[in-house]
């Protein structure tokens, strides 16, 4: 899990995702499922507690506290989910 502060650290994750174009799934709002190199998937978590945006994949690198390219593309997907609710 990492707590997101800002769009910087995500951006070598972006890099990295774009390279990889995988494909995101929506589970329900905040949790998606994004599919791995090696055909395997991922759940992520995007919620918010309190002022903290959290971010939780169930990968090696995110238990580690690192930004991992799942969560950048599941983060690409809620953002935009996100801004649709408010303004709806
Ligand atoms: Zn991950």
């Amino acid at each position: 899990m990492f707590i997101l502060e800002s769009k910087d650290q995500l951006e070598k994750a972006i890099i990295k995702a774009k390279k990889i174009r995988t494909s995101v799934k929506f589970i329900s709002f905040g949790v998606y499922s994004v599919k791995g190199t090696k055909g395997n998937f991922y759940r992520i978590e995007c919620k918010k507690v309190g002022n903290e945006k959290q971010v939780i994949c169930e990968c090696l690198g995110a238990s580690r506290g690192l930004v991992c390219w799942h969560s950048a593309c599941a983060l690409s997907l809620h953002v935009g989910l996100a801004r649709q609710r408010q303004t709806a």
